[in-house]
């Protein structure tokens, strides 16, 4: 019964990740989806996709689709842009960002932050396992009883755990996973890609950030889709 629709994956509930392994979107649109960074200016819900009521097809013969904020995630329903003219756009602003030396930039600092971050936790849970590691030697060695050795870890223990649960929480911050190499192969294989592995790859690009496109008309020309389009926002954070 399930109804065959690219946008399909986003009425799964969000907390099943592992159902969609298998069976991924089928070529999905590459600005729609609740994970998308690409959203309503308007309600800042995320976008599907529709085909063009009366089947309006475009030069090669395919269905014309336009974006539309997604009412089922509790948007508005606007009409956002032509589908592919919001890729065109989008794409176009997804390969600027990552050959713009001042998003590149951005991007190494958020980087640097958020190990700078971590690092102290990292050093105190290095710090306090290799203490640990002294006293399972002592143990082992028969120098200290079991009890003793219990008392010795027990603080420990308990400190490396609330280490570990700040860098988990840590974690939960969206930091761009990309380095030079990433870069380089999503700039590369942008064109050629399928639009599963650039839906991806905007996600990637786009991770901390949102784009914010206001609602406007499905025949609007690409430069009107641009100014539309907001420049790119990070999330705020609440970790
Ligand atoms: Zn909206």
């Amino acid at each position: 019964m399930m109804i065959l629709d690219p946008d399909r994956e986003d009425r799964l509930p969000p907390a099943q990740p592992q159902r969609r392994r298998g069976r991924p979107h089928e070529d999905p649109f590459l600005c729609s989806g609740r994970d998308s960074p690409i959203r309503c200016a308007a309600c800042k819900g995320h976008f599907t996709a529709a085909a063009h009521p009366r089947g309006k097809t475009y030069g090669d013969g395919s269905v014309r689709r336009h974006y539309l904020s997604a009412t089922y995630g509790g948007g508005c329903g606007k009409t956002i842009a032509d589908q592919r003219i919001l890729d065109r756009a989008i794409s176009a602003m997804t390969l600027k960002r990552l050959t713009d030396p001042q998003q590149l930039a951005l991007i190494r600092k958020i980087q640097a932050d958020h190990r700078a971050l971590r690092e102290p936790h990292e050093a105190e849970i290095s710090r306090r396992e290799d203490l640990r590691a002294y006293w399972d030697k002592r143990l082992d060695r028969g120098v200290i009883t079991i009890a003793q050795h219990d008392e010795a870890v027990r603080e420990l223990d308990a400190a490396i755990v609330s280490e570990r649960r700040r860098l988990a929480q840590l974690d939960t911050i969206p930091v761009p996973d990309l380095d030079d190499k990433i870069i380089g192969q999503i700039i590369t294989g942008w064109a050629s890609a399928s639009p599963i592995e650039r839906y991806r790859d905007l996600r990637r690009v786009w991770r901390g950030f949102q784009i914010f496109v206001a609602p406007g008309s499905s025949t609007d020309s690409e430069e009107e889709v641009r100014r539309r389009i907001s420049r790119p926002r990070p999330i705020p954070s609440s970790a």
